[in-house]
């Protein structure tokens, strides 16, 4: 599982509208924007999820956090935003490969989830 849509889309090998790309990391914009401002921020090595990471990946996990602060500030969401990082089957994760959702814009994104 090394050639997963967003190993692709890491590579280049998919086109995608990238807004950050260093030797570890890629954001780009989400396909299908739920929000104004709607980024993802994955690691450019295959890493299934959270729930797979290890202890080695945790300086990687402190940097994606805070790639993901300075982009919301710089694409269009200074005043706050939120990040979700949907988790397995119960998290609801589309794309098996971690990726963290940037949301906002100019207006507030709302609650967080409904309650049930
Ligand atoms: P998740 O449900 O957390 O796995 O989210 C997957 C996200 O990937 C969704 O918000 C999709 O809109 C987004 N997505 C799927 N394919 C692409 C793509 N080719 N380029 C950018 N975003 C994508
Ligand atoms: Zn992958």
């Amino acid at each position: 599982m090394d050639r997963c849509l967003f190993c692709r889309i890491a590579a280049g090998e998919i086109p995608s509208r990238k807004v950050h790309e260093d030797d570890e990391i890629v954001a780009f914009h989400d396909i299908n924007p739920a929000r104004p401002v709607h980024l993802l921020v994955i690691p450019k090595r295959h890493i299934t999820s959270l729930a797979t990471v290890s202890d080695a990946d945790v300086p990687l996990l402190g940097r994606m956090l805070a790639i993901a602060n300075r982009l919301a500030t710089e694409q269009g969401s200074p005043d706050g935003f939120r990040v979700i990082i949907n988790t397995g089957r119960v998290g609801h994760q589309e794309v098996q490969h971690l990726h963290i959702h940037i949301v906002g814009g100019p207006d507030p994104v709302g609650p967080m989830l409904k309650r049930v």
